[in-house]
């Protein structure tokens, strides 16, 4: 059962149909909201009136943050691509027209990064395992099939692909009997994270069929959730109509002696100051879940280390433990909100300094990237040459884990792809060159000249 609009006491989703309304809602002008309207085509859009209505401040866009959070901008993708979208729906062109140079767009903007379709997709014999990444030792993602979409969007989700029709973008299972079986054949595997889109749009009925069979796998010692809802719609602990029943399926995976910890994504200060979001994370810890908090760093919505320092320090007093700060991935309109690394970095030292060390259970800024989780750790000059120095947080080959490597400076290198390796000839998770010129791991993924 996928949260149908209105179907939970006063959730009311607003989706494209309702973008115009919103738009002149906040005073925009018709060109403007054309602009916007095109680019809502090609890129999700979902919000809903908790959001609309407590967190956006009106009076301050198109700067507040929570704004750009969910509302896509003019801007967000190349101005000639907004400007023959927003021609076609003008002219009032078919549907099946738009769609066609819609499709076009979203295929220039890399769906799915990381190799996330093929290189992680688990396989019993040649056949892959839908709905489910395993690429580090120890943990399983899952993704179940009602938990894929979200309260609202994120303007810079790199899940993005999986919100629009395109049908083989979506990887999604609702076979927990699948994911027991594979688990089972993996013993080393410890930790399993539910992700979508957002788990906890699922029902508390729908939720409990996926949590209960993995209480009785003693090799589980922790469930993740990976969910915005504290942000998004933090009634869904509070005041939803299971919301009660939901806190005590928490309770059950505690007392099965697993931890059950929340992936909680929170991109601003603003999202953690409304009563209810309050209410919400102190009924969860009440249930001896634990709070661990994530975000990626986006520019024009978080990137100053006071917005992050006041994250933490937050986050901390209510109860939470910093987790992760991410940079933003290679997908969807990332050349709009990305922060180069050296800035990244900055912002992360800058933030990092001005926390207590209670909150410096925080690592970053890290990127999800094919090899593994890659911290930016700084910038420095060794034997007369800038260097980022970098270190692998997770590996697909756990032997790389924690050890330092280096990378050129390059002020405006955005991703691990635009960096080139220092003092060696590779980086350690590319492959030996062997008499042949050196290529990144990603690229010769990308061109197929490896096995995956
Ligand atoms: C981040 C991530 C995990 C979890 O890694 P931790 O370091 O244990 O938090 C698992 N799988 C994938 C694919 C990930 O990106
Ligand atoms: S909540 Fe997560 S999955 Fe949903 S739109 Fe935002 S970033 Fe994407």
């Amino acid at each position: 059962m996928i949260l149908k609009e209105g179907s939970t006491r006063g959730f009311r989703a607003y989706g494209a149909k309702h973008l115009d309304d919103l738009l002149r809602r906040g005073g925009l002008g018709d060109d403007e909201r054309l602009r916007i309207r095109a680019v809502a085509t090609v890129l999700p859009f979902r919000t809903n009136a908790y959001v609309v209505d407590q967190l956006i401040d009106w009076s301050a866009i198109p700067d507040d943050p929570i704004y750009r959070l969910v509302f896509p901008q003019a801007d967000m993708l190349p101005e000639a691509d907004v400007t023959r979208l927003a021609g076609l729906l003008s002219t009032g062109a078919p549907n099946a027209q738009i769609q066609a140079a819609a499709h076009e767009i979203r295929m220039r903007l890399n769906p799915h990064p990381a190799g996330q379709l093929d290189l992680n997709v688990p396989r019993v014999g040649a056949e892959p395992v839908p709905g489910m990444q395993h690429k580090y030792a120890e943990t399983v993602l899952f993704f179940p099939k009602q938990g894929q979409t979200c309260h609202a969007y994120c303007t810079y989700c790199f899940r993005w692909a999986q919100f629009i029709g395109e049908p083989d973008l979506k990887f999604a299972s609702d076979d927990v009997d699948n994911l027991v079986g594979y688990l089972k054949n993996h013993p080393q595997v410890t930790s399993v994270l539910f992700t979508g889109g957002d788990p906890m749009i699922m029902s508390e009925s729908v939720l409990r069929r996926y949590l209960e069979p993995l209480l009785e796998l003693e090799q589980i010692e922790s469930i993740r959730i990976g969910t915005k809802s504290l942000a998004y719609w933090p009634q869904r602990f509070v005041s939803d109509p299971d919301a009660n029943d939901t806190l005590r399926l928490f309770a059950s995976v505690v007392d099965a002696g697993k931890n059950l910890a929340f992936m909680a994504h929170f991109s601003h200060p603003r999202e953690m100051e409304s009563p209810i979001a309050e209410a919400a994370v102190a009924g969860i810890l009440a249930t001896g879940a634990v709070i661990r908090t994530q975000a990626p760093l986006i520019r024009s919505i978080n990137d100053d280390p006071a917005i992050w320092s006041g994250m933490w320090r937050r986050q901390l007093t209510m109860g939470m433990v910093p987790y992760y700060m991410f940079v933003e991935r290679d997908t969807g309109p990332q050349d709009y909100f990305a922060v180069p690394l050296a800035r990244a970095y900055e912002i992360f030292r800058d933030a990092y300094a001005g926390v207590s060390g209670l909150c410096r259970t925080v690592r970053g800024p890290s990127m999800s990237a094919t090899p593994g989780k890659v911290c930016v750790d700084g910038v420095a000059e060794i034997a007369g040459q800038k260097v980022f120095v970098l270190h692998l947080i997770q590996a697909r080959d756990s032997e790389l884990v924690g050890r330092p490597f280096f990378a050129r400076y390059d002020p405006q290198a955005v991703w691990l792809t635009d960096l080139r390796p220092a003092f060696a000839d590779r980086f350690p998770f590319d492959p030996p060159a062997i008499s042949e010129p050196f290529v990144p791991f990603e690229t010769a993924m990308a061109s197929q000249r490896l096995p995956a």
